[in-house]
């Protein structure tokens, strides 16, 4: 629909959730799937293969949830595992890649980390997962922890690269900076403030577009500028 070639009819939303956790395959299963709904999920590729629960968490509270330890998180987080990837792909969702170890983008300096954590993260995904790997987020969202190197490593890869900035995607966008509205997990972890969906609906109304739009017009510059 972005590019152009469907066109828009009427209102349609996208679900995507990041990051892995396997709160996400029993959302697909008890609320998605009854309901019809297919979303696409983002993997972070060196998260998945780890089987011992510790590390896992470990890998979350320090790379997702910096400052934070994993003894601090929900007893129940944890991360999804290849044969959950593999059962979503069978109920007809979607993975899509979110880096190999959750690294900022921004904060990653050479060519070759830029390739490790997009590129053969990606390809990780499809050799194991057999099915081709076309859409990557970037991590944390916003602007600042992405970079224009990364970007254009990225589009090298990917048909289609999801932001953390606000806002609606019209016809004419660019598949490399679709915008995305960020809803929080009800869960008793307090570092992060879970919206009322009240408030929800207003940001997807376009109530916050407003303060996003200098990020968005900078990440439209940089796939301009490519
Ligand atoms: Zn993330």
């Amino acid at each position: 629909m972005v590019s152009g070639k469907e066109p828009i009819h009427g209102r349609n939303l996208l679900l995507t959730f990041d990051d892995g956790f396997t709160s996400n395959r029993v959302v697909a299963e008890e609320v998605l799937n009854p309901m019809g709904i297919q979303a696409l999920f983002f993997a972070v590729s060196g998260l998945v293969g780890i089987t011992d629960r510790l590390e896992a968490r470990r890998l979350i509270a320090e790379r997702i949830y910096p400052g934070t330890r994993a003894e601090e998180l929900p007893a129940h987080w944890g991360n999804m595992g290849w044969g959950d990837l593999e059962a979503l792909l069978e109920q007809g969702h979607a993975i899509g890649c979110h880096t190999g170890t959750h690294a900022r983008l921004s904060g990653v300096d050479s060519p070759d980390g830029l390739e490790r954590e997009i590129t053969s993260s990606a390809d990780t995904l499809e050799q194991r997962l057999g099915v081709s790997i076309d859409h990557f987020s970037y991590t944390f969202g916003n602007l600042a922890s992405f970079s224009e190197e990364a970007l254009a490593v990225a589009r090298r890869r990917f048909r289609f690269i999801y932001s953390g900035l606000r806002g609606d995607n019209a016809q004419g966008g660019s598949p490399f900076a679709l915008r995305r509205d960020s809803a929080e997990f009800q869960d008793e972890f307090s570092n992060y403030t879970v919206f009322p969906n009240k408030l929800l609906g207003a940001f997807l109304e376009g109530a916050a577009d407003a303060h996003y739009a200098p990020s968005r017009a900078r990440l439209d510059a940089w796939n301009l500028r490519e």
